[in-house]
């Protein structure tokens, strides 16, 4: 089979290494869509630092957004056989801790994850756990199934922590495949949905993806007069906080979703909301680790005053899999209109510098550009 590797200082080889043989419990999955992931971008930056300190340093293959055909399966496995079609989990747990027997596989702290610790989808064949293997509908495509497995997981779980109902107003902060994702979700979910980006390519996607009105924050300016929702005087706020308050008659909005991970993003999603409002954060950067800014960005004072409710959402835990299918399913939901390049996994280092501009939507590897 041919894999796609990465070796450091924007070098990718496309080799061929031999199948891989499904042990005990264990699937092999011929690739159909591979989707590309912010978290593949951030994974290669880290390559590149562990290049830099150990030249023998190996990355795993890339891509943990997979869906394909089970092509081969070990012994012991009886939730797949030869020929289903499914959408593969890249969370890999212990399957023993409580987090893991609860089906959060995503908070093990024994586990991994295809494309860092484990090999990815950016190859022909992916061998993977047998409980790593969800069966994908016939009703929903292989970019579906894909794209549910990071960018529209991530989406769903937090949009199911804000509670959105029908009639409610949503603001997605943030653009990108998760943002854009969250955007179709809330739209079939029934809320009104305000896009913020600062970039105009992004900004077009949301709109064609479902989003009701779309700003540009990025000449975002500070405006000392917006009012307050609690002490009646005005605070100082931003512009686009003003035009969101404006565009709900004064209130604000009732949930903000955070896709960006800027601070300004996460200040001005906390002043958008509405007294009650609920924030949800799923932006997350790769400086994370050198730049802890969050307690500045959210001042806990206005929670408090406000009432709002802050939750951190962390990919989606695998029980919710089987809701977001028949949700995707019920709604004629799908995620294809995020995505805006699609190659041939030949063609695997181009989608990588495809998914790194600001101009891309969602960037995937596909075995089925013939169907098209
Ligand atoms: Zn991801
Ligand atoms: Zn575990």
């Amino acid at each position: 089979m041919r894999r796609l590797r990465y070796l450091g200082n924007e070098k990718f080889i496309i080799e061929t290494v031999a199948d891989p043989i499904p042990g005990p419990n264990e699937v092999v999955v011929s690739m159909r869509v591979a989707a590309l992931c912010g978290s593949d971008l951030h994974i290669k930056e880290q390559h590149d630092v562990e290049f830099a300190h150990h030249p023998n340093h190996v990355a795993r293959t890339p891509s943990h957004e997979p869906a394909g055909i089970v092509s081969a399966v070990g012994t012991g496995v009886q939730n797949v056989k030869v020929g289903d079609r499914v959408a593969v989990y890249h969370k890999v747990g212990c399957m023993t801790c409580e987090s893991c027997r609860a089906g959060n596989l995503v908070m093990c702290g024994h586990g991994g994850a295809l494309s860092s610790e484990y090999d990815g989808a950016a190859a022909d064949l992916l061998l993977v756990p047998k409980e790593n293997c969800l069966p994908l509908p016939d009703d929903l495509g292989f970019e579906d199934g894909a794209i549910m497995m990071c960018a529209g997981g991530t989406a769903y779980s937090g949009l199911l922590k804000a509670r959105v109902t029908s009639g409610e107003s949503v603001a997605v902060f943030g653009c990108g495949p998760v943002g854009l994702a969250t955007i179709i979700l809330a739209r079939a979910m029934g809320a009104h949905v305000f896009a913020v980006d600062i970039s105009e390519a992004r900004l077009e996607m949301a709109k064609r993806v479902g989003a009701n009105q779309v700003f540009d924050s990025s000449k975002d300016v500070k405006e000392d007069d917006v009012y307050d929702l609690i002490h009646g005087f005005t605070i100082p706020a931003s512009k686009t906080v003003r035009k969101l308050r404006e565009m709900t008659g004064g209130n604000g909005v009732d949930c903000v979703v955070e896709c960006s991970s800027s601070a300004q993003a996460r200040i001005n999603g906390v002043d958008a909301l509405a007294q009650y409002g609920r924030m949800v954060l799923l932006g997350i950067s790769n400086q994370f680790r050198d730049h802890f800014d969050f307690q500045k960005s959210l001042e806990p004072d206005k929670l408090i005053f406000k009432e709002l409710q802050v939750f951190g959402s962390n990919v989606f835990p695998l029980h919710l899999y089987d809701r977001m299918v028949h949700f995707m399913i019920n709604n004629r939901v799908s995620f294809s209109p995020m995505i805006t390049h699609r190659f041939p996994l030949e063609q695997g280092p181009e989608a990588f510098r495809t998914a790194a501009l600001a101009t891309s939507g969602k960037v995937v590897i596909t075995w089925e550009l013939h169907n098209r």
